[in-house]
C-alpha cells in the first residue's frame, strides 16, 4: 500500500451532535474560498463544505442530523474535534 503524503494535517471529525443540536465548524478547512458548489442537501450555493469535503451548508447538516438522527451516527456530518486542553491549566 502507498500512502498518500498530504501536506495539510488530516481533518477529521469529531463528534456528531445530538439531533437539533449545532455543529462546530470553526475550522478554516470548512471554508472553500474559491468555490461555491450546490448543498448537498438543499441544493443552493455555498462555500462551506463537510468533513468529507462535500458541500453543505452548517445549518442544512444541522437540520439533516435532527431530520435523520440514526443515519447522522454515522457520521456523514460531525463537528470539528476539540483541540486538547491541558487539565492542569489552574495547577497551583
Ligand atoms: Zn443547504
Amino acid at each position: 500500500m502507498t500512502r498518500k503524503r498530504d501536506k495539510k494535517p488530516s481533518f477529521e471529525p469529531g463528534c456528531v451532535p445530538a439531533p437539533g443540536g449545532l455543529l462546530d465548524w470553526r475550522d478554516s478547512q470548512h471554508y472553500d474560498h474559491w468555490q461555491m458548489h450546490p448543498c448537498a442537501l438543499c441544493e443552493q450555493p455555498t462555500p462551506l463544505r463537510s468533513h468529507a469535503g462535500g458541500p453543505a451548508h452548517k445549518a442544512c447538516a444541522e437540520s439533516w442530523i435532527a431530520a435523520n438522527p440514526t443515519e447522522a451516527r454515522l457520521g456523514r456530518f460531525a463537528s470539528d474535534t476539540q483541540p486538547k486542553r491541558r487539565r492542569d491549566d489552574n495547577h497551583a
